[in-house]
């Protein structure tokens, strides 16, 4: 397998790393410190095709592949995790369901304008009583003439309290564990649908989470996913798929962005008479963090270029997140260990490169998940 960039993927990492210093870069600090997502971003990524930058020409997206979408991914990770995520959730999570199974009415509606920036998408399958287990989810939807009612809570949602529609899952068949799931769109305004809470977090701050509450939400049938009810637990198996590969990329962004402020400060900080970076325990650390994105990265384009030739990768999926995230584990406290007592202050930008990838070993499937699909796929 060639694993050199084609000449067009170079250009479009360059021309979005050149975006990502230039228009988000200078936004990012304002937005850590007030929790708030800068959403003219969505438009203008929009307009330049940068959202969606592997979803077909004639929906306005990018007419790329995975790998383009691991490309920007990585170059926007360099630059602020938070941003990242929420721009991640709408070129995957939110439109992936509508993408692949809606209907071309679903896909006028909410796909087209997603792609453009128009609006802002979310997916909602995390309760307060169900995660890892996600078969266990509360919601349900229940048929009522040409609408269904929707009930339940969701929580820990990426763009809530900022989305313009969210892909719910709720039970239509609480019967049929897992597959009795169907997947919902819930556009903002609808009556029921409300997001009471914004969620302060540790890091990511820049990501605006929220809680959704369903209460008697009535939803047009036709915002069914899917020909027929049930199906979801497949929709979103797939849409975690392609999910997880590309959360290799973000992974290898923040290490990658811990590397270079890594060297940039051991040059610079002197003791005993020499800059750190001379110190041998510095340099084994800065070896195994550089062999160590290398593979990272190497691998999730390994994936990636899979996923696109159609290939099953649902094992090699759970692999690439669970190899990134945890690697990445050992690169930001090396990292931190190389900045001394400075990286622990706020003014330097480790620590939320620290304080963000933490998350990473958790969200789409914690380490622990990743291992069971693992050992599931491989030993049966
Ligand atoms: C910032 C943030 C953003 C998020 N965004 C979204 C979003 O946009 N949409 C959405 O739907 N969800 C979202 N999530 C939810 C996320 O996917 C869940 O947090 C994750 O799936 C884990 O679920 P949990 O937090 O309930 O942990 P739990 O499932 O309660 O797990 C707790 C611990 O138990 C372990 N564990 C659980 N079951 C097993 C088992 N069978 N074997 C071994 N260990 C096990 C877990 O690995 C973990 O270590 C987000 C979460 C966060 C923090």
């Amino acid at each position: 397998m060639n694993f050199e960039l084609t000449e067009e993927q170079v250009l479009f990492k360059e021309a979005i790393s050149n975006f990502a210093q230039k228009e988000i870069m200078p936004l990012v600090d304002e937005a850590e410190e007030n929790n708030i997502f800068p959403k003219q971003l969505f438009k203008k990524m929009g307009l330049l095709g940068f959202l969606c930058p592997r979803y077909p020409v004639e929906l306005g997206g990018g007419g790329g592949d995975k790998v383009m979408d691991c490309i920007m991914t990585e170059e926007l990770n360099k630059v602020n995790c938070g941003i990242a995520a929420s721009l991640m959730v709408q070129g995957g999570l939110s439109t992936q369901p509508i993408f692949k199974f809606g209907t071309e009415e679903q896909k006028n509606r909410y796909l087209i304008p997603a792609i453009k920036g128009e609006k802002i998408g979310a997916f909602a399958l995390t309760e307060p009583n169900s995660g890892s287990d996600a078969a266990s989810i509360k919601t349900r939807a229940v048929r009522d003439g040409g609408n269904y009612i929707i009930n339940g809570t969701k929580t820990f949602i990426t763009n809530g309290p900022i989305c313009d529609f969210v892909v719910v899952a709720a039970y239509t068949d609480i019967n049929k564990r897992g597959t009795g799931i169907s997947l919902f769109i819930v556009e903002k305004g609808m009556e029921g649908f409300s997001v009471p809470r914004k969620l302060d977090k540790v890091g990511n701050c820049s990501i605006e989470t929220g809680e959704l509450v369903f209460e008697d939400c009535r939803v047009p049938a036709e915002n069914l996913i899917g020909e027929q009810e049930g199906g979801g637990f497949d929709m979103i198996a797939d849409t975690l798929t392609q999910g997880r590969i590309t959360y290799g990329s973000r992974c290898t962004g923040v290490a990658q962005a811990a590397y270079d402020l890594s060297v940039d400060y051991a040059r610079e900080r002197i003791q005993f008479g020499k800059p750190i970076i001379k110190f041998q325990a510095t340099r084994f650390k800065l070896a195994e963090i550089a062999m160590n994105i290398d593979i990272m990265r190497s691998y999730t384009f390994r994936v990636a270029r899979m996923y696109d030739q159609g290939q099953k990768v649902r094992k090699e999926s759970s692999m690439v997140k669970l190899f990134t995230s945890e690697v990445l584990q050992k690169i930001l406290a090396d990292s931190m260990q190389i900045h001394g007592g400075y990286g622990y202050m706020k003014e330097y930008p480790i620590q939320r490169l620290w304080r963000d990838g933490r998350l990473f070993t958790i969200t789409e499937g914690t380490s622990e998940i990743q291992r069971l699909v693992i050992a599931k796929e491989t030993l049966g």
